[in-house]
Formats: structure tokens, sequence, C-alpha cells
């Protein structure tokens, strides 16, 4: 049950990595690549398999950062729906505290890590502009 708990787990069971020589996403255990037979230092492997791992999260977790932004257009409108305005109102709230705070724990792990990585400029683009929205708005209710 603890399986979904944390991040160190999901970097223990990393396995696969990307091959250094033809950039194929192969297996740790293999001593070869699979597609270009390059060998393979197992360590270097590892390691390789943790940074893959790594940045596969901090493109998951940039998304659910994205949906968690978009959320909040949803709350607004459930603002004004009679009746529902507390709900809006707690679902704004939420999101206006839990917001900066995720930006800043994706920061914190995700942000030193060193990568070429199309999928991780994605995402920390992504971060970035989910910030830079939420300053915005923050900043509008405060005028
Ligand atoms: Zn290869």
């Amino acid at each position: 049950m603890s399986n979904s708990l944390s991040i160190t787990s999901d970097l223990d069971k990393a396995k696969i990595f990307e091959c250094p020589n033809c950039k194929q996403t192969i297996d740790t255990a293999s001593p070869r690549c699979r597609f270009c037979s390059a060998s393979i230092d197992p360590q270097a492997a590892e390691a390789a398999a943790v940074r893959m791992a790594r940045i596969n999260r901090a493109c998951s977790d940039a998304s659910y950062l994205k949906i968690a932004a978009l959320c909040a257009p949803a709350f607004l409108l459930i603002f004004f729906i009679p009746f529902m305005t507390l709900l809006g109102e707690l679902g704004l709230i939420f999101l206006a505290l839990a917001v900066p705070v995720w930006i800043a724990l994706w920061c914190f792990r995700f942000l030193r890590v060193q990568t070429d990585d199309l999928d991780f400029r994605q995402a920390k683009g992504t971060v970035f502009i989910v910030a830079v929205a939420w300053a915005i708005l923050v900043g509008l209710k405060m005028l």
C-alpha cells in the first residue's frame, strides 16, 4: 500500500534508461543495447535510469500542476452559482495556497536536474507559466 507514497519508491524501481549511443529506451538489466549492441556499464545505466525516472516524474508533476491551475476558472464559475458560492470560494482559497507550494516543491525537486530532454524543458515551461499566471491573478486580486 506504500507504493504510491514516495518519490524514492519510484526511483528504486527505475529500470529503463536511454542508450547513450543510440538514444533508444532500454533495460538496465541487459549488458548490451538491444538496438545498437553498444555495451552497457551497469552503474552508469542505473544512474541514467534514476535520472530518467526523475525526469518522467517532473513531467507528470508539472502536468498535474497545470490541471490544478486550470481548476481555478472552474471554481470561479462555481462561485457565481447560487448556493455554491462557499464551495467555489473554498476551492479558490485552496488553490491560491496550494499552487505556490506545489510550484516551490517542484522547483526544489527538479530545477537542478541537468538534461536537454525536450519533455523536461516543456514541463519546466509549464511550471513557469503557471507561476506567472498565479502571480498575475494574486496581483489582480490585491488591486
Ligand atoms: Zn543503443
